[in-house]
């Protein structure tokens, strides 16, 4: 298990070990970072990583973490985005009495293609 030097945002320059320190590769876009726990704040610290980097990192036994973008990105969207008013709008719609048994009820309906 060999030390590596990295830099945590919070706490700065910081030394830990290979076993807290994963290499993170997207196999949707190619992009290389790493992470790992920060040893004085325990918080996780991830920063992206060059190929010489990564490669560093896996040489000297870190392990590599493959994942994707969710599929979720490719649906389309239809509607303007969310804005702040909208979720205020929610949050006071949820504090209306009988608001949790209509929503499923009107959940119930389109089961039910109704
Ligand atoms: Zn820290």
């Amino acid at each position: 298990m060999a030390t590596v030097r990295a830099s945590c945002p919070g706490c700065g320059d910081v030394e830990t070990t290979t076993d807290a320190v994963q290499v993170l590769r997207c196999e949707t876009t190619g992009s290389l970072a790493y992470s790992f726990v920060c040893p004085e704040c325990r918080l996780r610290v991830a920063k992206e990583a060059t190929e010489r980097v990564a490669s560093i990192l896996v040489d000297a036994g870190v392990p590599v973490v493959d994942w994707e973008l969710p599929a979720e990105l490719e649906e389309p969207k239809v509607g303007y985005p969310i804005c702040h008013d909208d979720l205020l709008a929610f949050h006071a719609s949820m504090a209306e009495p009988g608001w949790l048994e209509l929503q499923v009820s009107v959940l119930r309906g389109v089961e039910r293609g109704i």
